[in-house]
């Protein structure tokens, strides 16, 4: 009810004069367009996430002269993620011991996120034109995925016992991002898979790489007597690793 009141106050406001019905036809345009932008932006997001990754992260597709001197950002992207994040750490998926590698390149940092909305800043100012709302919609949508994309990248590779670590959905993106790490011109996105679909660079995990992704958690074992087993290797593994700390 208090909501209803909210928005009868806004739409007198809007419209500037007062309004007895009960249906405000705008603020199913209101909410239509907002599902609208939502989609949209997060769609377009998967895209560019699939795109920046593949051509920035991984390839140079740039003339030689866009990794010097000035742009000296790109060719640090590039060292960052493709040696060192694929190459260098992480040789297992949810494991670094070099102190200095365990975070490097692990989240975006802020100025790669301003890189990224520059790249978008045409598209955003299509979303501006269309409407405040959109458009905001957009940029907030920007902030969430890059949120989310810090956050499950994260959780991938140095796992906490957070509340979403045993999410499906949770599990089948870090799936998706395993099978990344075996090939790094498959999988690109982190966030939203649809990129990956649609541009045919997905890949499904190999007969090989189950005993790992049940290692990790991320499938589940059909029997208890395979649990108990996996158990056994994870507290093997874990003491193996505070050795390794420790030493
Ligand atoms: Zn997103
Ligand atoms: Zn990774
Ligand atoms: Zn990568």
């Amino acid at each position: 009810m208090i909501i209803n009141l909210d928005l009868f106050f806004l739409s007198s406001c809007y419209y500037s004069l007062p309004r007895v019905t009960t249906d405000y036809p705008h603020k199913n345009f209101m909410i239509l367009s907002l599902i609208t932008s939502i989609v949209l932006s997060e769609t377009i997001f998967s895209f560019a996430e699939h795109q920046m990754h593949e051509n920035f992260m991984h390839k140079k597709v740039l003339p030689r002269r866009f990794y010097q001197k000035p742009y000296i950002i790109l060719q640090e992207i590039f060292e960052g993620h493709a040696v060192r994040h694929h190459g260098v750490w992480y040789r297992d998926f949810d494991f670094e011991a070099n102190p200095e590698g365990k975070n490097d390149n692990i989240k975006f940092r802020l100025v790669d996120i301003l890189i990224v909305l520059t790249c978008l800043l045409p598209i955003a100012c299509l979303f501006f034109s269309f409407s405040l709302l959109a458009g905001v919609t957009f940029i907030v949508m920007l902030l969430i995925h890059a949120f989310l994309w810090n956050t499950m990248h994260s959780q991938m590779h140095l796992p906490q016992p957070v509340f979403f670590a045993d999410w499906s959905i949770f599990r089948w993106l870090a799936v998706h991002h395993y099978m990344h790490h075996q090939f790094t011109n498959k999988n690109y996105n982190i966030v939203v898979p649809l990129a990956d679909y649609i541009l045919g660079t997905k890949i499904e995990p190999r007969r090989k790489d189950l005993r790992e992704l049940l290692r990790l958690g991320y499938l589940k074992p059909k029997s208890p007597k395979t649990e108990i087993r996996l158990q056994k290797i994870r507290n093997k593994i874990a003491a193996q690793r505070e050795a390794i700390l420790v030493g």
